[in-house]
């Protein structure tokens, strides 16, 4: 026998119990958008290989180590699965001119790759919800951002989720700090871990960001990018914090909080949950104000952010989550030729009514065919067997509780409608 094939490492069906969450999870998603007017934009899964390099950073995790690249065997073109949205998305905009027409505020979602060492909470293949405002220089589109991030945690009644956020500056006030961050490095040379000596010259910010503990005293104690921002820089960061205050949104200031992606300027924050263990950030983002230069397009500010998918929805389990599995208004039981013709009649009319049915099918016994419908958390059956058919009725059996009866078929959409209200009154609805 040969061997069975399984998923790649990292990379996770979503079977429909679960698939049925996320659904719901981006009903609620599209709706939150909507209500902040961003609109909806759709990009390939692959794009060309130096996209990536220029937006996101030559000597970066991402780039260095976690792309999914290969070459077209038929052009020798260098290819690359997208690891984040923020890349294409902004090459969309500037080959589409779509800031011809003004600031674009747009949002995508799906699968991203990264070539990581798969754990809880992080995968080689998971999916991301990219929301980006383009053309807006100010901070009050830097504080919609956040408390967009905020209403979502509100609408999914999660509240395990705290704010973090820092001021990158320009790239003049990065560059000065560099600077006396180099120095200071270099005299703590003896302390560095092997990732930090490599990136001392290359990418001395993102050894703020290490994860390794033994750094961290080390590191908290290196210059500070906050004491380096001039005052415009200052300015802007002080009219977020002024939002968000107004808002009522708490947040703690993380001047280590230095991303991991170099295309970030200015505002950068990052929502993250105590509750999920080590991968702990739900949604992450900022300003990135060169991006739109640095691929070629003519200068815009930008902004935006990433909710990882995976994460929010445990953290949305972890909170309680409570979707319902999703049933059918009518499991619909047929035995006969003359039946099963009469049945196929009575579901299409139903679900043109915008019913949901679910047709029996592969034969069997009434009694087999019952147990079906009973397994299926349908509040009804209908029944259609030789008599019913000869008389073109439908016999309507409630599954918990209640009398059965005998209704034409011509009038069974009519009656499903008023029984389907009566439960709402009951349930307390409309
Ligand atoms: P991390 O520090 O956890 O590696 P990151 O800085 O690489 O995150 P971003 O590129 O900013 O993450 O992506 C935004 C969000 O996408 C993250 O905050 C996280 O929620 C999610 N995410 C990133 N990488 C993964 C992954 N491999 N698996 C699952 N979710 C991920
Ligand atoms: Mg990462």
């Amino acid at each position: 026998m040969s061997q069975t094939l399984q998923a790649v490492r990292g990379m996770n069906d979503i079977l429909p119990d679960e698939a049925e969450t996320w659904d719901v999870f981006e009903e609620i998603v599209r709706s939150w958008l909507r209500s902040y007017g961003y609109r909806p934009m759709r990009m390939p899964l692959v794009e060309p290989t130096p996209l990536f390099k220029r937006a996101i950073g030559e000597v970066t995790d991402i780039v260095e180590k976690e792309m999914y690249s290969f070459v077209d065997s038929l052009n020798g073109d260098e290819l690359t699965l997208r690891p984040e949205g923020t890349a294409s998305c902004v090459r969309a905009v500037i080959q589409h001119k779509m800031l011809h027409a003004g600031p674009q505020r747009l949002y995508y979602h799906g699968p991203m790759y990264r070539h990581e060492r798969p754990q809880k909470g992080r995968y080689r293949q998971f999916h991301q919800i990219g929301v980006e405002a383009l053309g807006l220089a100010g901070p009050d589109i830097d504080a919609e951002l956040i408390l967009m991030g905020a209403r979502l945690w509100d609408d999914l009644a999660i509240d395990d989720v705290r704010l973090e956020l820092n001021s990158l500056g320009s790239a003049d006030e990065r560059a000065r700090h560099r600077g006396a961050l180099v120095d200071y490095l270099q005299a703590h040379h003896d302390g560095l871990d092997e990732d930090g000596r490599r990136r001392l010259h290359s990418n001395p910010l993102r050894i703020l960001d290490t994860k390794n503990p033994e750094l961290q005293s080390l590191v908290e104690a290196a210059p500070k990018l906050i004491d380096f921002l001039g005052e415009a820089s200052m300015a802007h960061f002080e009219a977020v914090q002024q939002v968000l205050k107004d808002a009522g949104i708490p947040f703690a200031i993380n001047p280590r909080l230095v991303r991991g992606l170099d295309y970030y300027n200015r505002t950068v924050f990052e929502w993250v949950t105590d509750s999920l263990g080590a991968q702990g950030t739900v949604c992450a983002g900022g300003r990135y104000d060169g991006l739109v230069e640095q691929l070629g397009g003519k200068p815009a500010p930008a902004a935006g952010f990433a909710i990882g998918v995976e994460r929010v929805l445990a953290l949305w389990r972890a909170s309680g989550e409570t979707t319902e599995r999703m049933v059918p208004d009518a499991y619909l039981v047929h035995v006969g030729d003359a039946a099963g013709r009469l049945a196929f009649r009575v579901a299409e009319d139903l679900r043109a009514c915008g019913f949901d049915v679910l047709m029996h099918c592969g034969g069997g016994s009434f009694k087999s065919q019952m147990k079906k419908a009973d397994g299926s958390g349908a509040e009804l059956a209908l029944l259609i067997g030789e008599d019913e058919a000869a008389a073109g009725e439908v016999s309507l059996k409630p599954l918990r509780g209640g009398e059965q009866q005998r209704i034409s078929a011509d009038r069974l959409a009519d009656v499903l409608m008023d029984r389907l209200l009566q439960v709402e009154e009951d349930d307390g609805g409309i």
